[in-house]
C-alpha cells in the first residue's frame, strides 16, 4: 500500500516563488502546507522590490521639484518627513503581506508561522511548534539573505547597516557611504542622494554594475555623478572605526572618509544554512545555493527548489515563473522548464536602467558579427529646463539573422519601456521589423524604432 503523508506538498518559504507554487497546487486540489518563519511575502514584499520602489518614488520628488521650477512652478519650502514616509510604507507593506496570506488561505493552503527544518526527505519539523509533519513532495523556496564580510576581513563591520536596516532607520543620516556596485548599492545610492543625504558609493571594480553592458555602466555612473553621488572605484574597506564624529571608513586606496552611516550592499547568499538539506539528500553548490536541474528538481527525487535559493536569476518574476513550471511538471504531468533567456531586468537607479538580452560583449562572443546602434540625447523635459541629463538607448543586432539580441536603456521610464521591448526580443524580431514599427511622437521611446546609423566603437574603427 502506498505510504500516506500529511500533505501532498510542503512549501518552505512564503515569498514570491513559494506562495505561487502553494496556491497553484492547492487550487488544483492538492493538500498543501506552507511554513514561513518571518512575514508572508518574502524578500520582494517585505524588504526588497516593493518597499525599495516606494523609497525610489519618495526620493525622485526632489529632482521633480527642480524640473517643476524649470517649467514655471514656484515650489515652496522643501522638507521630507522620513518618519511619516516609513509609517505609510509599513502600512502598505502590511496590507500587501495580508493579501498574500489571504490568497494562500483562499486557495486552501495551510500556513504555519514557523521555521521549518528537514528531518528527512519527507519529514519537516516546525521549530517551536512542537510539531513534525510529513509530505509527499517538498518545495524549498527560502530565498536569500544579506551577506557581510567577517570582522576579520573588515574590522568594524558590526557598525554597518544593510538594505534590511535601511527600510527602518530611525532617522535619515546626513551622510552615508555605500559599499558595493551591484543592484542594491546603486539603487540605494540614488534613494539616499534623492532624499538629500550626502552619498558616496565605493566599489572595488573598475566600474559599477559588473555584468551589464559597458555603455550602460559608464552612462549610469556619469548620470549618478550629475545627481551628486560621489563614486569611488577600485577601492574597498580595510576597516571601519566608530568615533564621536561618525564612522571613519579606511579604504584600500588610502582614502579615509567619515560618514554618519555606512551601508554594505556586497551581495546576498542563499538562506540554506540550518535547513537540514543534507539529511534529506539535497546537495548544495559551494556558494550555498541548492543544486537543481532545469525542472527545478534537487538531488532528492521528491524535493524541488525555486527562486533565489537556487541562485539562477534572483528576480521575483523569475521565481514566480519557476514556481509555475514546477506546478506544471509535478502536478499536471507536463514537464516544463522555465526559459531563463531574454528575461528583462531593471535597476531602479536614478536614472533607471532597463535591459533585455545580450550585452555588446556577450553578443560579440556568441553571435560573431553584430551591428550596434546607440543614441544619447537629452529628453525633451530636460532640454526645456536646460538640464544636462542624458538618456542612453542601445540596440544590438546579430548580423547573420538581423535579430535584435539586446536592448539597453538608461533614462526616465526605461524599466517601463524594456518590458515592452522584451516581447519583441523574445519573439526574435529583426531590426527590419523594429524599423517597420512607426514611431510614437513625441516620446523618448520613439528613438528605439528610429535608430538607423550603425555605431562603430573607436577600437574597431581604428582596426578597420
Ligand atoms: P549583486 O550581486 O548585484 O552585487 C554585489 C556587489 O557587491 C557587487 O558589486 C560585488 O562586486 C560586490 N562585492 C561582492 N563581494 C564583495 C566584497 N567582499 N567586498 C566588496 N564588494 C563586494 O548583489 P546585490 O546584493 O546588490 O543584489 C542581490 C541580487 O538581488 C541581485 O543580483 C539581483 O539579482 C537582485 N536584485 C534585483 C533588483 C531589481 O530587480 N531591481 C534590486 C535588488 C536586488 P563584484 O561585481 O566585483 O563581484
Amino acid at each position: 500500500m502506498a505510504k500516506t503523508y500529511d500533505y501532498d506538498l510542503f512549501v518552505i518559504g512564503a515569498g514570491s516563488g513559494g506562495v505561487r507554487a502553494a496556491r497553484l497546487a492547492a487550487m488544483g486540489g492538492a493538500r498543501v502546507a506552507v511554513a514561513e518563519s518571518y512575514r508572508v511575502g518574502g524578500t520582494c514584499v517585505i524588504r526588497g522590490c516593493v518597499p525599495k520602489k516606494f523609497m525610489v518614488y519618495a526620493s525622485e520628488f526632489s529632482h521633480g521639484f527642480d524640473v517643476a521650477e524649470g517649467f514655471g512652478w514656484t515650489v515652496g519650502e522643501r522638507s521630507f518627513d522620513w518618519a511619516k514616509f516609513v509609517e505609510r510604507k509599513d502600512v502598505e507593506i502590511a496590507r500587501l503581506s495580508g493579501i498574500y496570506t489571504t490568497n494562500l488561505e483562499k486557495a486552501g493552503a495551510e500556513l504555519f508561522h514557523a521555521r521549518a527544518v528537514l528531518k528527512d526527505a519527507h519529514t519537516v519539523e516546525l521549530v517551536g511548534k512542537d510539531r513534525t509533519v510529513t509530505a509527499d513532495k517538498i518545495l524549498i523556496a527560502v530565498g536569500g539573505k544579506v551577506w557581510l564580510p567577517s570582522p576579520d576581513a573588515v574590522p568594524g563591520i558590526e557598525h554597518v547597516i544593510t538594505s534590511d536596516d535601511a527600510f527602518h532607520l530611525p532617522h535619515l543620516p546626513k551622510s552615508i557611504l555605500i559599499a558595493g556596485g551591484g543592484y542594491i548599492a546603486v539603487e540605494f545610492a540614488g534613494i539616499f542622494a534623492g532624499l538629500g543625504v550626502d552619498t558616496t558609493l565605493v566599489y572595488r571594480g573598475p566600474n559599477i554594475l559588473r555584468g551589464f553592458d559597458e555603455d550602460v555602466r559608464t552612462h549610469l555612473a556619469d548620470e549618478m555623478e550629475k545627481h551628486g553621488i560621489k563614486i569611488v572605484l577600485g577601492a574597498q574597506h580595510q576597516r571601519i572605526e566608530k568615533t564621536d564624529k561618525g564612522l571613519v571608513n579606511h579604504l584600500t586606496n588610502g582614502l579615509v572618509c567619515t560618514t554618519e552611516q555606512v551601508m554594505f550592499a556586497v551581495g546576498r547568499r542563499a538562506a540554506t544554512e540550518g535547513l537540514g538539506l543534507e539529511t534529506a539528500g539535497v546537495e548544495v553548490e559551494a556558494d550555498g545555493t541548492v543544486k537543481v536541474d532545469r525542472f527545478s528538481q534537487t538531488t532528492a527525487a521528491n524535493i524541488w527548489a525555486v527562486g533565489d535559493v537556487t541562485g539562477r536569476m534572483n528576480l521575483t518574476p523569475v521565481a514566480i515563473r519557476e514556481a509555475v513550471a514546477f506546478n506544471q511538471t509535478v502536478f499536471h504531468d507536463t514537464p516544463t522548464a522555465f526559459d531563463h533567456d531574454n528575461v528583462p531586468t531593471a535597476v531602479f537607479s536614478q536614472p533607471p536602467i532597463g535591459t533585455v538580452g545580450l550585452t555588446e560583449a556577450e553578443a560579440r562572443k556568441k553571435c560573431g558579427k553584430v551591428d550596434i546602434y546607440v543614441t544619447r540625447f537629452r529628453p525633451m523635459k530636460q532640454a526645456f529646463i536646460g538640464g544636462q541629463e542624458r538618456m542612453l538607448m542601445k540596440l544590438i543586432v546579430e548580423c547573420a539573422t538581423d535579430r535584435v539580441v539586446g536592448v539597453h536603456i538608461v533614462g526616465p521610464d526605461a524599466p517601463e519601456m524594456i518590458q515592452m521591448a522584451a516581447i519583441a526580443v523574445k519573439m526574435g524580431a529583426t531590426k527590419a521589423q523594429w524599423d517597420q514599427t512607426c514611431a510614437l511622437h513625441p516620446t523618448a521611446a520613439e528613438e528605439i524604432v528610429t535608430l538607423r546609423e550603425k555605431y562603430v566603437p573607436h577600437e574597431l574603427a581604428a582596426a578597420e
